[in-house]
């Protein structure tokens, strides 16, 4: 019988005292560290989710145990660690955080000496040490007595992103935003940063708890407060986190909260033609990103690379193709000239520095892009297995859409002109996720139940 998969798209998850226990915290920690070297360096952190005071405890244990020099950052947001582990000279970094998931998870996520999270074949090096119980034990006498503590992380993360910033364009325009920092880690940074840019900033959900008011992920549904705050203060701008503040999700004036991809188009168009900077015009996105990406960006003449889905794939295509971009449609966006990973308040300092210096509202920004319809949604899949019931999707929508453009890097994405459609298998769970945008409503509805009627019939 196959070992079972720790390791899902971004790091262990679990509910907390289900799987996430003390036991399997402490076990993973243990493979963890007697998969670097002894006496390599390794700096830890955590957001402020529920239980983390015993897991953060089990794996520092475990670590020191294996002949680890382990730091702690204290509360930070994963990007901010990430930062700090690659221009430090650590070894590793551990996260201990859930990201976007419900609050009744916790999760541990490794991250490599250039602060990129660790690569698939990592991540079985480790699931084999944890199932096999070989863990390294180190002599007492090489123990030390104490966990040494790292107390600049948010500072240094804050200073970074100013660095590429123009704080002198940002604080002239006397910018209003509100910060939601989904009572988490997003709450010790983004405000701090925004005042430094001289932006006047109110904050909501911004202290830190176990018991958030608000999901951890951000989505038109969780935001419905923040859009209403945003609209009576009258702010230029909203700006909401996910848990651990790699993610940023925008609201514009009027209170509508923003699509990621069409946020990643307008940052990228921002820094390409408007910053100054002389970048390759390159551009990575996955596979779930609208077409208009390539139907805006192409017109700069800009080239988009497509990938499979998660972070990793886009930071590693980034690395690989010399591009400084990279996007999700979830929030997640990635600007390489400060750090190869998602980057929650990089993202926020770009788009106030973008508000500053167009002189425009964000909703003029936004909708100069070509409207479509979005639908997203998922189709629950009981029995079966989601990766066969894709490949017979796959075959059907290939023979109904002969003359449209096919994409099967991840799943199956059809591109006409005035719709697309991706249908592809969620990587965690028994999900099969649906993305359509059409020209109308009225086209996307009529694609969704030809999909759905596809996944029916095939399960
Ligand atoms: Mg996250």
């Amino acid at each position: 019988m196959p070992k079972e998969r720790l390791f899902g798209t971004d790091g262990v998850r679990g509910i907390v005292n289900q799987w996430l226990t003390p036991e399997n915290a402490l076990r993973l920690g243990l493979a963890i560290g007697s998969y670097f070297n002894q006496g390599a360096k390794i700096l830890v952190g955590n957001d402020s989710r529920a239980g983390n005071a015993f897991i953060l405890n089990a794996v520092v244990s475990a670590l020191v145990s294996t002949g680890i020099r382990v730091f702690y950052a204290g509360p930070v947001p994963t990007p901010a660690l990430q930062l700090y582990v690659k221009n430090h000279d650590f070894d590793a970094g551990i996260m201990i955080t859930a990201s976007h998931n419900p609050p009744e998870y916790s999760g541990i996520k490794v991250i490599l000496s250039d602060g990129v999270e660790a690569p698939r074949e990592v991540e079985e090096a480790i699931e084999e040490t944890y199932h096999e119980l070989r863990f390294r034990r180190v002599h007492w006498s090489l123990l030390g007595y104490d966990v040494k503590r790292v107390d600049d992380v948010n500072t240094f993360y804050v200073e970074s992103i100013i660095n590429h910033l123009d704080i002198d364009s940002i604080s002239k325009k006397n910018l209003k935003v509100v910060v939601d920092g989904a009572n988490n880690v997003g709450s010790l940074t983004t405000p701090q940063l925004l005042r430094r840019l001289g932006v006047k900033v109110l904050t909501v959900n911004c202290d830190l708890s176990h018991m958030p008011y608000r999901e951890p992920e951000p989505t038109p549904d969780s935001l419905n407060e923040l859009s209403l705050i945003v609209r009576s203060v009258g702010a230029d701008l909203g700006i909401a986190h996910d848990g651990d503040a790699d993610r940023a999700v925008f609201i514009d004036e009027k209170g509508n909260v923003l699509l990621g991809d069409r946020v990643g188009v307008l940052l990228c168009e921002y820094v390409l033609i408007n910053k100054g900077l002389n970048i390759p015009k390159k551009v990575v996105t996955a596979i779930s990103s609208s077409t208009i990406v390539e139907e805006v960006l192409s017109k700069y003449g800009v080239n988009v690379i497509w990938t499979k889905v998660g972070s990793i794939n886009i930071a590693r295509t980034m690395m690989k193709e010399g591009a400084f971009l990279g996007f999700e449609e979830n929030g997640g966006f990635i600007y390489g000239l400060h750090q190869y990973v998602r980057d929650g308040g990089m993202t926020a300092g770009l788009m106030v520095e973008y508000l500053a210096k167009s002189g425009l509202r964000l909703s003029e920004l936004y909708n100069r892009l070509p409207s479509m319809y979005t639908i997203k949604t998922k189709v629950s899949i009981d029995r079966g297995d989601r990766g066969k019931i894709v490949e017979i999707v796959k075959h059907k929508l290939t023979e109904m859409f002969h003359s449209d453009l096919i994409m099967d890097i991840d799943g199956i994405k059809v591109i006409n002109p005035d719709y697309w459609i991706l249908v592809r298998p969620s990587g965690t769970e028994p999900l099969i996720r649906i993305f359509i945008e059409a020209r109308n409503k009225e086209l996307a509805n009529r694609l969704l139940s030809t999909v759905i009627n596809i996944i029916h019939g095939a399960s």
